[in-house]
């Protein structure tokens, strides 16, 4: 980011961005303003969105079809690639989890994971996160600040250039989940602009069809996700079948217990599209919400609202110093197969980058390196 020259703040075009501009957060309408303000022709702003979403250029100096003066200008008050690589760490398995630090040093994680079909982009909306299940490490880092819309697309533009160079289409196609660190509804606004500027057709084109946000439970914004049109799916982590257990893990249960919250996933579910289903994540934790009792519970509660839903069964994975063991892989097919006897669809969700912690419930920007981890510093 260039600290020079004289720099229109967000506020004057109307919108909050600090310290500058990151065109990178800006929908193609917004970049036209902005670049209409620097008294550009509006196409300039087509081709400045073409390269940082479509061309997936990560400075103005490689968008060479621009004049180099307004590439100078552009360079001096505004940005398009404001976080900086710290570390990145490719697992056995083809998992790549990228850390980041903000401009104000704030930690950002990012997982990759190659898939035969799909590749799928983990990213984070939040740096650190204020809820506190307590079996999850990012937790432990708090609240440090909700990401921009431009840090969230910066980082699938950042891990698809990793993956296959800059610019180069996937030959697989993308899924994006927001289930890396923090709670994706508790930055609603901003996750949502990230989603409709990646959905642009002219840029990454990700449809927001191919976009799964997973909140832990905030009601009010689950109904106002049933209201937008080209919303993303939604999936619900549960980690408990009943309250008492829920309040323990996940201590948003006791702002919104699981009346409350279902009864929000029934009024989703009139959003729902054809062949569409909402998924509920559960955490296996070995000896305290993988019982038989408990799966049978977990049916009955979800046959209770009759919901076009599935369950992912997540099986945990190790996080010290955390005080919870994964189920052992038997019980989780046992949970399994009872959610499927009472007419419950269940998968397992194959654990993807253990070794280099970047599996579900391990992001807690550790920079260091497990013996088995390559890590790259940038
Ligand atoms: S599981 Fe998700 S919502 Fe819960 S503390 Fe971790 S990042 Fe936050």
């Amino acid at each position: 980011m260039a600290n020079t020259g004289v720099r229109i703040k967000g506020k004057e075009l109307g919108m909050e961005f600090e310290p500058s501009i990151n065109l990178t957060g800006l929908t193609a309408n917004e970049l036209t303003t902005f670049v209409c303000s620097l008294g550009e022709p509006a196409y300039r702003a087509r081709q400045i969105f073409a390269g940082v979403h479509d061309r997936r250029l990560r400075s103005f100096a490689d968008m060479t079809d621009l004049p180099s003066e307004l590439r100078g200008r552009l360079t001096d008050q505004s940005a398009v690639a404001t976080l900086k690589v710290e570390s990145r760490y490719v697992s056995t398995d083809g998992t790549r989890r990228y850390l980041f630090k903000t401009h104000d040093n704030r930690p950002v994680e990012t997982v990759f994971i190659p898939e035969e079909r799909r590749d799928t982009i983990c990213f984070s909306s939040q740096s650190g996160c204020p809820l506190q299940c307590t079996f999850c490490l990012t937790a432990q880092l708090g609240l440090l600040r909700n990401l921009t819309a431009g840090e969230i697309v910066e980082q699938v533009i950042f891990a698809l250039n990793d993956a296959y160079g800059v610019g180069v289409k996937p030959p697989r196609g993308t899924n994006l989940v927001g289930m890396g660190a923090g709670e994706p509804f508790l930055n609603f606004d901003a996750l949502i602009k990230a989603i409709r500027i990646m959905a642009e057709p002219s840029g990454l084109h990700i449809v927001p069809n191919r976009v799964t946000v997973s909140t832990a439970g905030i009601v009010p914004r689950i109904l106002e996700l049933a209201a937008i049109p080209d919303r993303p799916h939604l999936a619900v982590s549960l980690a408990a079948p009943n309250d008492e257990l829920r309040d323990e893990l996940m201590p948003i249960n006791k702002k919104w217990p699981l009346r409350e919250l279902l009864s929000a996933c029934k009024e989703f579910e009139r959003s729902l599209r054809p062949n569409e289903r909402m998924t509920f994540e559960y955490v296996m934790l070995a000896d305290v919400n993988d019982a038989d009792e408990q799966a049978r519970q977990l049916a009955n509660l979800l046959n209770r609202y009759d919901l076009r839903a599935k369950v992912n069964l997540i099986p945990h994975n190790q996080a010290e110093p955390l005080p919870y063991h994964p189920s052992p892989p038997a019980r989780v097919e046992t949970f399994r197969e009872i959610l499927e006897s009472k007419g419950i669809h269940a998968f397992v969700r194959r654990p993807r980058g253990r070794d280099i912690l970047a599996a579900c419930g391990q992001l807690a920007a550790r920079s260091q390196a497990h013996p088995s981890q390559q890590s790259d510093n940038f």
